[in-house]
């Protein structure tokens, strides 16, 4: 599978070699290396092989590799906890404009990765109308 990487992306650099890492795992269309600002022991990233700011944006051959290799690093680490996180957009949090798939391990109250789940009441109607109106 023919990569596609951007000249002027940090994580692109990163999968080329230009910018060393911490390198975990290589696949033909993944790479997975250590997080450099960790959230606690262990917090991975994995990476297609493919320049895209967000995960629509990338082709299923390289998304389908992506799970199993996050799977196989959390299966490594061997902790009891951990949560998988993909950021899209500035506003959900991405900082590093390449799609990529944290494997956060979660081994107390204080480490790991702390979210605001503000949930609110749905109204059933509602949502069976939200989910007809969607074209899938
Ligand atoms: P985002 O907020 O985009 O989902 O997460 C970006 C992640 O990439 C952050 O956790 C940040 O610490 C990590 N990161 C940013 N630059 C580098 C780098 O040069 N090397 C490594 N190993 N991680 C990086
Ligand atoms: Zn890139």
């Amino acid at each position: 599978m023919a990569s596609k990487l951007a000249a002027d992306c940090i994580f692109c650099k990163i999968v080329k070699g230009d910018i060393p890492s911490v390198k975990l795992l290589e696949t033909a269309s993944t790479f997975a290396f250590l997080d450099i600002g960790p959230l606690s022991e262990g917090h991975a990233l994995v990476v297609p092989k493919y320049h895209a700011e967000k995960m629509h944006q990338v082709p299923d051959s390289f998304l389908a590799e992506a799970m199993p290799v996050a799977k196989k690093i959390a299966a490594a680490l061997n902790v009891e906890n951990y949560n998988i996180l993909q950021n899209n957009g500035r506003l959900a949090h991405q900082e590093v404009p390449h799609v990529h798939f944290h494997v956060i391990p979660k081994p107390n109250a204080e480490e790991g990765l702390t979210i605001g789940w503000p949930a609110k009441k749905a109204n059933v109607d509602k949502l069976k109308e939200f989910a007809g109106e969607l074209k899938l």
